[in-house]
Parts: C-alpha cells; structure tokens; sequence
C-alpha cells in the first residue's frame, strides 16, 4: 500500500509513533518508496569532510535506516563504501559529467574549498587532479536534485570556522549552494546529521519532489521547530531551574545551550535508536544544525554565556531574569 505525502510528513515529523517506534519511520519509508518505479542513480561526493555523515547514515545501532536508501537508489558513486578503486571509480563521474546524464541525484558531505584547488582533490582526469569543487559544478549542472548532507556541505560548518587566533577559513571553505549560485540545493545539515533527516529527505524527493524548505533551505518537516520548544528540560526553563555546573539538572541555558536559537527535531527523534537526545544527555545544544556554527557569533561552542548586564535587563520573565543575575554575581558567568 502506498502512502499519501500527508500521511508520510506525519510519519516524519509529527506522529509520536514513528519517534519513538524506528519500525513506523522506516515502515513509512518502504511503503511511500513503493510508488517509485526505477531506481534513482546517486553520487554521493566527500569535499572537506570526516566522514561523519556517511557513518551516521549507515548507523550501527539502525542498520536498516541506510538499506531503506541503499535498496532503492543506485549508490554509483560514494568514496568511502564503493567497492572500486582507481579510474574504474572516477570514471562514473567521468561518464557522467561527458554523457551529460540528468537523471542522477548528486549528494554532497563536507564543505567546499575556494582558495586553492589542491586543497581537496577527487581523483585524476587525462592525468590532472580533479577538485571536488569542479566536480560538484560540473555534475550540479545536469543533476536531477542537488542535496547537501552535514553542516560542512550546507553551510561551511567547521572547515570554514572563524574560530582561530587568526580568524581564518584557511581553505576557503564554503557551503554548497555558495559555490551554485542560481541552483537550489536542499540543505540537510547536523554535525552529524541524524539519518532519518538524510533517509527522509531522499525518500520525499524521490516520492514527492522537493520537501517544503525553511529560509536555509532545510526540510521544515525536520528543522521547523526549535530544540527549546521540544526540550525536555522546557519546564525547568519555565520554572527558572537552571544547571550551573555540567551534571546538574535544569535548563542548560546559562551554560551555553543553544536550543533557542536551533532548528531540530532531536530532543522528540532522539539519537542511537531513540537512546538520548543532546540536551537529555545533558550536554546542550551547540547549534550544530545552524549556518552560524561552529563560531556562533565569536562564541564558539560549549562557552557559558557572555551575557551583559543590559542584556540580563532584558529577559522579561522575573524568575529567570533574577536567577541570571544571581549566577552572573555568583561568577558563573564570564564577562
Ligand atoms: S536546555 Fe536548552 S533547549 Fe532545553 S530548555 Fe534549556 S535552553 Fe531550552
Ligand atoms: S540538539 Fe542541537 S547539537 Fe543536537 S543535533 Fe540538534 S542542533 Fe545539533
């Protein structure tokens, strides 16, 4: 049985059974991939990456959330998991790009290098190095969807950090649809990305068209919602409880996180089969899903807040506006 685009973005991301059920969310993918009738050929490139997108979709603790896609598309092309080698791997690129084939998907990990193009390299062309850059160009041109997996791809992420002494991107690096301009690019973005975002994101191109996108190009269905309005220490928050140390309960507001201003499901999704969620596990959130990380304005990640007393000022709810001051003159609060 088939499954209707409404009924699938409720699977994705509003039905509590396919949050808490893995089962419902892949049986939604396999039942709404049983209207595609051919296999859709992917190429899957790495630029300045870690791999660490590719190793979240082929997810230990869920291995089926990757056969979902691996079942149904033709993976042609991916570095780190293809079994060729050499020039019988570069010359599906290489066949692709000359036959001007329009019917693949072109998938990007990792970000793009602009300042020099030995920076990141994707095999050898009549005995030149090819960069991932001229690569990604080349094959966006005619490809049938063009999606950004991981922050790095999306935005830039950590190769393009400000964060240094010298407040460099020393690569260059930019975000995908940077480097495209005029073409649309669906950013799934996480550092890692969590799989149902890239599985579920392929699944709706592949069986409805393009999902609706946020203002950064991002499926609503995963990144319409803020960390902080699903968190589970949302009533700590309300209540103004707040964890001053690392390991205490309460609302980690005032040691950093950053939910307020996230856009992401995992606080209801959850990570490793439902096992625990960033600010669950009492981590925080680092924004990890935003075109601002890792920098966060000079900030960086896993900073206490910097907040000024004019900013304090402020909040408008008391309790908290008064716990705030009261942990700034405690000396938990830099600035
Ligand atoms: S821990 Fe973060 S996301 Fe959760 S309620 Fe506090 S500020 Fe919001
Ligand atoms: S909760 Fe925050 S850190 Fe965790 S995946 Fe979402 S945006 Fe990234």
């Amino acid at each position: 049985m088939s499954l209707s685009r409404k009924d699938f973005l409720k699977l994705m991301g509003g039905a509590a059974a396919a949050m808490t059920v893995p089962t419902a969310f892949l049986d939604g993918c396999k039942q709404a991939l049983q209207q595609v009738s051919a296999r859709t050929p992917v190429i899957w490139l790495q630029g300045q990456s870690c791999s660490g997108c590719s190793v979240s979709l082929l997810n230990a603790v869920d291995p089926d959330i990757a056969s979902v896609i691996t079942q149904t598309i033709s993976l042609n092309y991916h570095q780190t998991i293809m079994g060729g080698t050499g020039h019988k791997a570069i010359d599906v690129l290489r066949e692709a790009v000359e036959n001007a084939r329009d019917d693949f998907v072109l998938v990007v990990e990792g970000s793009i290098p602009t300042l020099a193009p030995e920076y990141c390299t994707v095999g050898m062309v009549h005995g030149h190095h090819v960069p991932v850059k001229q690569w990604v160009e080349e094959l966006a041109e005619r490809a049938k969807a063009i999606v950004a997996v991981g922050t790095c791809a999306a935005f830039g992420g950590i190769p393009a950090a400000k964060v240094r002494a010298d407040n460099s991107n020393p690569t260059g690096a930019k975000g995908v649809s940077e480097i495209l301009p005029g073409k649309t690019v669906l950013n799934v973005p996480g550092c890692p990305p969590h799989p149902a975002w890239m599985v579920g994101s392929l699944v709706h191109f592949l069986v409805y068209g393009l999902p609706e996108l946020d203002e950064y190009n991002r499926p609503k269905m995963f990144f319409g919602q803020t960390v902080h309005e699903n968190c589970e220490r949302l009533n700590d928050y309300r209540r103004g409880r707040f964890a001053r140390h690392w390991g205490e309960d309460g609302c980690l507001y005032l040691l950093g996180c950053l939910g307020m201003d996230s856009g992401c499901d995992i606080p209801r999704r959850k990570w490793n089969g439902g096992a625990n969620s960033c600010t669950g596990s009492g981590s925080g959130c680092i924004g990890c899903t935003e075109p601002t990380f890792p920098d966060t304005g000079n900030r960086g990640i896993y900073q206490h807040l910097n907040a000024s007393l004019e900013e304090i000022n402020k909040i408008e709810n008391e309790d908290i506006r008064l716990a705030v001051l009261n942990l700034r003159n405690g000396g938990i609060i830099n600035g």
